[in-house]
């Protein structure tokens, strides 16, 4: 794990509780994707199905963006194309100004956190809700999603509860999951039916028909595109499916890999606006086109977020989503992160490199396979080049690699005492040293030749 990105972990998971919590409650999901995919007979030939799908379409994804486009406006949506972030902003800004909007009920979107749509929005004046349950605890937390489908997984219910006792004056120390559900709903409602547009992500959009397609648990984007008149949908150029017999592959395995589930509760299919309303689709870039010229790593293009690489990635499960140093955390946002966020460029590095998150990816990513490429391609982190030699140096002589034996064994005591000059100390914070070994494995089998040894 790089130091900022332990540093950050030790911000929201400050002690041994909260790591254990975090990582049971994000290892349950895992236990129950496992459950789900095992009572599915042919599951792995679906996930084979799906990465042949997402590999075929990114291979012609310029046909079949025009012809989403050209069905989308035929059915009567809008499509507009964002470059990047700021286009993002400035498009869903103009679209809500033309339409004098002032409050906004917005659903699940990893592309708005991305792009930062949010802040912008509230920044001119327009105020925006989040209306997912999840989406929801973090906005009024202040702080961004820990997670791509559980965004608030990081906080216990006592935190939660304190939270609602102070935003929406439930009773002190209420920590009963319905209760406080029903709190939000409640506060939501007035919310959904004084918001002047809807906007939501899209899980997927249909090539053939021009439809958007948005998953939900909560039925939250539902009520956000059919009671204001104006929905604007954001979605990344990647999700294209190029037919609707296509999209029921990804649909079974969206939801068993997410959350266990045979299917999401709310699975909407959006094909043009309902009458009297408008339907804005914005397709945004931000760094995707690069990545699709990228043949090495194009394939992290495929991701439905469905979140199954960080419930089951020990560094995730431990570190929590808030340690990563961009928008999408766990192994999809550290095989992302190079090539669309440069602030994340150090992510490859803080991997195990087990292998456990391309097992379950449903679209058959080769995540670990994409980091040890990323590691390949970038800037090695200080100090690593320098450690890399040593160790090779140390490994290739006996006499070293003896000498190295004892200075390990003699500093054992030591390692964990935090003095200037020692890097040891801060790695050892959080973890524990194994007992002393006494002795070496050589010298014990020497003895045991004689022996004297155990
Ligand atoms: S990389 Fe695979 S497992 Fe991870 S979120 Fe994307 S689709 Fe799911």
């Amino acid at each position: 794990m790089t130091q900022a990105l332990e540093l950050a972990a030790r911000r929201t998971l400050p002690d041994e509780g909260a790591v254990t919590r975090h990582d049971g409650a994000v290892f349950d999901l895992r236990r129950r994707r496992d459950l789900a995919a095992a009572e599915v007979p042919d599951w792995e030939a679906l996930r084979e199905r799906a990465a042949a799908l997402k590999t075929h379409t990114l291979d012609h994804l310029d046909t079949y963006l025009e012809r989403f486009e050209a069905r989308a406006t035929e059915a009567g949506a809008v499509v507009h194309w964002a470059e990047d972030a700021a286009d993002l902003r400035r498009i869903a800004t103009e679209l809500l100004r033309a339409h004098k909007v002032e409050r906004v009920a917005k659903s699940k979107s990893m592309l708005t956190e991305e792009c930062g749509l949010n802040a912008h929005l509230e920044s001119q004046g327009i105020h925006v809700v989040d209306t997912d349950l999840g989406e929801r605890i973090v906005q009024l937390q202040g702080e961004p999603p820990s997670h791509i489908i559980v965004p608030a997984i990081h906080r216990s219910r006592a935190e939660i509860g304190a939270l609602f006792h102070e935003r929406m004056g439930t009773p002190r120390g209420e920590t009963d999951p319905e209760k406080l559900t029903r709190a939000a709903r409640r506060d939501l409602r007035s919310r959904f039916l004084s918001a002047q547009a809807g906007i939501t992500g899209v899980n997927f959009a249909v090539a053939e028909t021009g439809s958007i397609v948005v998953c939900t648990n909560e039925g939250n984007a539902d009520l956000g595109m059919s009671i204001p008149r104006l929905h604007v949908a954001c979605m990344g150029l990647e999700k294209l499916v190029p037919r609707m017999e296509d999209l029921p592959v990804f649909l079974r395995l969206l939801a068993r890999s997410a959350t266990g589930q045979p299917i999401t509760a709310y699975t909407s299919v959006v094909t043009g606006p309902r009458e009297g309303a408008e339907l804005h689709i914005i397709v945004v870039d931000n760094g995707r086109s690069a990545l699709l010229a990228d043949p090495g790593h194009r394939s992290a293009l495929g991701c439905i977020r469905c979140g199954a690489c960080l419930n089951t990635c020990p560094v995730y499960r431990r570190a929590g989503g808030h340690a990563y140093e961009g928008p999408i955390p766990g192994p999809i946002g550290a095989v992302l992160a190079p090539a669309l966020h440069p602030a994340g460029a150090a992510l490859p590095h803080a991997s195990s490199l087990c292998g456990s998150c391309t097992a379950v990816c449903p679209v058959r990513i080769d995540l670990h396979d994409q980091l040890l490429a990323w590691r390949r391609e970038l800037p090695r982190p200080r100090g690593e080049a320098l450690l890399g030699w040593l160790a090779a140096l140390v490994l290739r002589s006996p006499s070293l690699y003896r000498l190295a034996g004892r200075l390990g064994r003699l500093s054992w005591p030591i390692l964990g005492v935090r003095f200037p000059g020692n890097p040891a100390a801060s790695w050892l914070r959080g973890r524990k040293l194994p007992r002393h070994p006494g002795a070496s494995f050589a010298s014990r089998w020497a003895r045991r030749g004689q022996g004297t040894g155990p």
